[in-house]
């Protein structure tokens, strides 16, 4: 189900979780502004969730409230993952969902990383 991303940040989300070590995650990046890993239901070859260590919602709760050097942080990780990945070559897509329309499921900000095969129309008709 769908989380409202104008609900105040909920501590126990699973990512939050993931973020203490109080539940696993295959993990394959991490530095001190991202932790990086497999989404555990993977939709391309590659597939890969990057998160902000901060307890940001959504999209819009990072981009108006962290501050530049995380947003920073962010954005220089996910070029990086997918580098170190080998996906720059073929090509791949970075996506996240922002609340209800997009079906926004897990309440921490988190961008996913697709590829390893030709990914298809942007969205379904
Ligand atoms: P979204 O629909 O953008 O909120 O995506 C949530 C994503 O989190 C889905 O692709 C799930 O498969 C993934 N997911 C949920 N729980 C876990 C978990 N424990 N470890 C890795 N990925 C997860």
């Amino acid at each position: 189900m769908p989380i409202d991303p104008a609900e105040p940040y909920d501590e126990t989300n699973i990512f939050a979780r993931i973020l203490r070590g109080e539940l696993p995650s295959d993990k394959v990046y991490e530095d001190g502004h991202v932790l990086a890993f497999n989404d555990i239901r993977p939709l391309a070859p590659t597939h890969i969730l990057v998160i902000p260590r901060g307890p940001y919602v959504s999209w819009d709760d990072f981009s108006e409230n962290a501050s530049d050097e995380e947003i920073c942080g962010l954005v220089r990780a996910v070029g990086r993952i997918a580098r170190d990945a080998g996906l720059v070559a073929g090509g791949y897509r970075v996506l996240a969902n922002i609340g209800f329309d997009a079906g926004q499921e897990v309440a921490h900000l988190h961008l996913h990383i697709f590829g390893g095969r030709p990914l298809g129309p942007m969205l379904a008709r």
